[in-house]
């Protein structure tokens, strides 16, 4: 699989807390007791600071006071539903560390998703103990999620993250004006490989081809679209590049020599299409529906090709 993991990637670093306390006290009091514990620590003492550097930061945790004073116009509460609110900060575990002692105070802010609730004034044990149990859910979390994400036999993207990543490539091609393409492919015959040679072994047929799929660019992203049918975004990629790129996948899949079945020669139908910002229904779907039907041309045109685009063909065999 390509090296590129979607959405944050802070797995390796050191954690980072944000402190978002009206008290400049509890923010010295705070990094002076854990500044023994491998993490960093940065600190807010208002609402829309502290959302700010949530975003700038993308901390692991968050240790939220409720009660701001009567003059701020953003309660802890509040700062935690814009938190969740905001898909890039929705998923930062968050404390509440509050004077409060009201029972409704702690339903309330569990209610609206943070991960816990800590009573001031604390043992500094406690805390650090539930900082650490929150970093260790958060990284279950993320690993869950990359799972969820990925296609168990070829550890490819699934169509999940394929459908997520092509929304996302096109705005952004759209809003900086890049270049982007989409290649659809498709093994021939697949349906009588797995009759005459078995499903195992058309499970090692598909887990080969998505190896060749996933050797071009690292920015790259080749996805499992469905049974034998793959989508490959590239992004920073004309047309012309990517039917390049195709033809190289759909000649080493041709020369392959199967260990099992050295006889036996296999082949795939590419379809390319590239993202134009000048067309106002260009977007996913559009993308989509471009490059299937080239792939459907490339089936039609006898198979074993790369078709391109709506107009221009450029095939290979
Ligand atoms: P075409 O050249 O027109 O694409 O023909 P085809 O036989 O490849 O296409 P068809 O869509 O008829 O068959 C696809 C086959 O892929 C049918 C299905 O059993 C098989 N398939 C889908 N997922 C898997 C899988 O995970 N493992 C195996 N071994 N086969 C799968
Ligand atoms: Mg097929
Ligand atoms: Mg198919």
């Amino acid at each position: 699989m390509s090296a590129q993991i979607p959405g944050r990637s802070n797995a390796h670093r050191v954690p980072r807390i944000l402190v978002i306390d009206p008290n400049e006290w509890m923010h010295r009091h705070l990094r002076a007791r854990l500044q023994l514990e491998h993490v960093e620590i940065h600190a807010a003492t208002r609402g829309e600071q502290g959302l700010q550097l949530a975003l700038e930061l993308l901390p692991d945790v968050i240790l939220l006071e409720t009660d701001f004073g009567s003059e701020e116009r953003m309660d802890g509460f509040e700062i935690l539903q814009r938190l969740k609110e905001d898909a890039r900060t929705k998923d930062i575990a968050v404390i509440f560390v509050s004077e409060s002692q009201e029972t409704m105070d702690r339903v309330r802010g569990l209610d609206l998703g943070a991960v816990d609730f800590v009573q001031k004034p604390f043992e500094m044990a406690e805390l650090k103990a539930r900082v650490r149990t929150a970093l260790r859910m958060q990284s279950l979390v993320r690993i869950l999620a990359q799972s969820a994400q990925i296609d168990g036999l070829t550890a490819l993207w699934n169509r999940t993250c394929f459908d997520q990543r092509l929304a996302a490539e096109t705005s952004e091609a759209r809003r900086h004006g890049r270049n982007l393409s989409l290649i659809m492919c498709d093994i021939d015959h697949f349906k009588s490989v797995n009759d005459r040679y078995g499903h195992p072994f058309g499970d090692e047929v598909l887990a080969h081809f998505a190896t060749i799929l996933t050797s071009g660019r690292a920015s790259d992203v080749a996805c499992r679209y469905g049974g034998e049918e793959f989508g490959i975004i590239l992004p920073g990629t004309t047309a012309t590049e990517a039917a390049e790129v195709a033809e190289r996948f759909r000649a080493e899949f041709e020369a392959h020599r199967w260990r099992r079945q050295p006889d036996l020669v296999l082949t795939a139908s590419f379809g390319v299409a590239e993202f134009s910002a000048l067309e106002f229904a260009m977007g996913p779907v559009e993308l989509l529906r471009r490059a299937d039907e080239a792939l459907y041309h490339a089936k039609r045109s006898g198979r074993n090709r790369v078709s391109c685009g709506p107009r221009a063909d450029s095939e290979a065999a």
